[in-house]
């Protein structure tokens, strides 16, 4: 879409906002309930469009896309009239006679943009924050994930209003060209080189913003705990949608006692998961772009591995790979991996390990395996990082009522639940007073005495 399209459907988004289309609980209400139609009536279409962007499986497409987003509308329904009621305070004695509140106001006018690992959830999660806080909203959908993101924009145009909601597709000049103009909220998710770029755009017209970025995700095994049920896990976190997710874990720091241990149950459970030839299995995606595919290509030929280690470039494949003899110096540990690569360091240990993770940037997620309840104190504790999940992988983030963010080089604010709702809301106050009593107090001339009153009043009555 050119800049001269893109300018009038601002304009009526913004004149929809300011004459309060979106601000009503019952628009609010029926636009979230619109939304949930699409998702079911639409289901089919949109698990066929996600699997022709990157062969990603029905079930897993229902798993972290339609069935979250449906349950995600659901709660934001159920608690949207608690959200968005006004909290009264109380008002000091000085103060009186006089009653103050405050309430959850929509931002305005609000850009949404979206990756291409989850095509849906990443656009339609902060969509359903948008609509619940009374937004008008232009989502800007990945140009990576080219079927999901046609369909989004046809679909979202039947279900959705117009005059409120947008959909503009296209790449890296249409989200320059948007950002080019002044929204009055920013929520973007996608690299860490994007997001200082968005940042930059969004500081000359001063719009507050949050950015959902990405990072290597540690996960620590300990000692203690199940380390059969523990390689279950992270294998099926880390392959889950080709290893291309922002929360899978990166690496693997392992106690050096359950290293063999916990190496051998990974490998059993990639076979059991996805067979002997996982190039078969209808549950194991594809590597989005040449781009992408060719950078893990790069770091696999520099490495060597346990398991896996296949590709098919014509197919853009790569099989579920376990790499050994890696060391925080190697290629693959200088950055985020965002696919199917899992490399595993041991550690003596758990000092070893906080220095390590100091050393590095604050992930988005932090993962911990360990049923010694110090261990799991010590390393919430000692470690930083924007969420953390102990005993599993991935869950803590598809918990509405946990807020979801970064940290640091992995971003900043949060969504899901009411923390999304908040997200897209600013707090108004309001303070009402009586005109009487009048007393002369406030007023100058402030003689000495006058002075000394009123440092006993604020003092006493504050
Ligand atoms: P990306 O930064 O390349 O693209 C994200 C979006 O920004 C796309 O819509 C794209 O069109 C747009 N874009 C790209 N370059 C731009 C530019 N220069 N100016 C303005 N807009 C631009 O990211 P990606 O490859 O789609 O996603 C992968 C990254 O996203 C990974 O780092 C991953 O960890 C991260 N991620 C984070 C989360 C999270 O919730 N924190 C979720 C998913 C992905």
């Amino acid at each position: 879409m050119q800049k001269d399209e893109i300018l009038p459907l601002l304009a009526l988004l913004r004149e929809s906002f300011e004459r309060g289309l979106t601000r009503d609980h019952s628009w609010r209400r029926s636009r979230l309930q619109a939304l949930e139609a699409f998702l079911v009536e639409r289901e089919e279409e949109i698990a066929t469009a996600v699997h022709d962007d990157f062969r990603k499986s029905r079930a897993e497409t229902f798993l972290t896309e339609t069935g979250y987003l449906r349950s995600e509308i659901r709660f934001a329904l159920k608690h949207l009239g608690s959200w968005m009621k006004p909290r009264r305070v109380s008002i000091p004695l000085i103060y009186q006679p006089g009653d103050g509140w405050y309430a959850s106001e929509p931002y305005g006018v609000v850009l949404i943009i979206g990756a291409w690992n989850y095509p849906l959830q990443l656009c339609l999660a902060p969509l359903i924050s948008a609509i619940a806080a009374g937004n008008c909203a232009v989502v800007k959908p990945s140009e990576q994930a080219p079927h999901t993101s046609a369909l989004l924009a046809e679909g979202l145009s039947h279900y959705l209003d117009r005059n409120a909601i947008a959909v503009i597709e296209g790449g890296v000049d249409v989200s320059r060209t948007l950002l080019e103009e002044r929204f009055d909220y920013i929520f973007f998710t996608g690299s860490r080189a994007t997001g200082c770029e968005v940042m930059h755009a969004a500081a000359r017209h001063l719009t507050p913003l949050t950015l959902e970025l990405g990072g290597k995700c540690p996960c620590i095994v300990d000692l203690e705990g199940d380390v059969r049920v523990a390689a279950r896990r992270i294998v099926w976190a880390k392959f889950l949608n080709g290893g291309q997710t922002c929360v899978a874990p990166d690496y693997v720091l392992v106690h050096r006692k359950r290293e063999q241990e916990l190496i051998g149950y990974m490998q059993q459970a990639i076979t059991c998961f996805y067979g002997d030839d996982p190039r078969l299995s209808p549950d194991y995606p594809r590597i989005v772009n040449d781009h992408n595919f060719m950078r893990l290509e790069g770091i696999l030929a520099d490495s060597s591995f346990r398991k896996g280690g296949k590709t098919d470039p014509g197919e853009r494949y790569i099989a579920p790979t376990i790499l050994h003899d890696v060391t925080l110096d190697s290629v693959i540990m200088q950055s985020e991996i965002f696919g199917p690569l899992l490399p595993v360091i041991a550690y003596e240990d758990l000092d070893e390990v906080f220095d390590t993770l100091r050393k590095g940037n604050e992930p988005l997620a932090l993962y911990l395996f360990s049923s010694d309840r110090n261990v799991q104190e010590r390393v919430v504790r000692q470690t930083r990082s924007g969420g953390v999940c102990i005993n599993d992988l991935l869950f803590h983030a598809a918990i509405h009522s946990l807020p979801f963010g970064g940290l640091g080089s992995s971003g900043f604010g949060a969504y899901h639940g009411r923390a999304g709702f908040e997200t897209f809301s600013f707090q108004r106050s309001v303070l009402r007073r009586s005109l009487c009593p009048d007393p002369d107090l406030r007023y100058p001339p402030y003689g000495k005495k006058k002075l000394s009153i009123l440092k006993r009043l604020v003092t006493l009555f504050h």
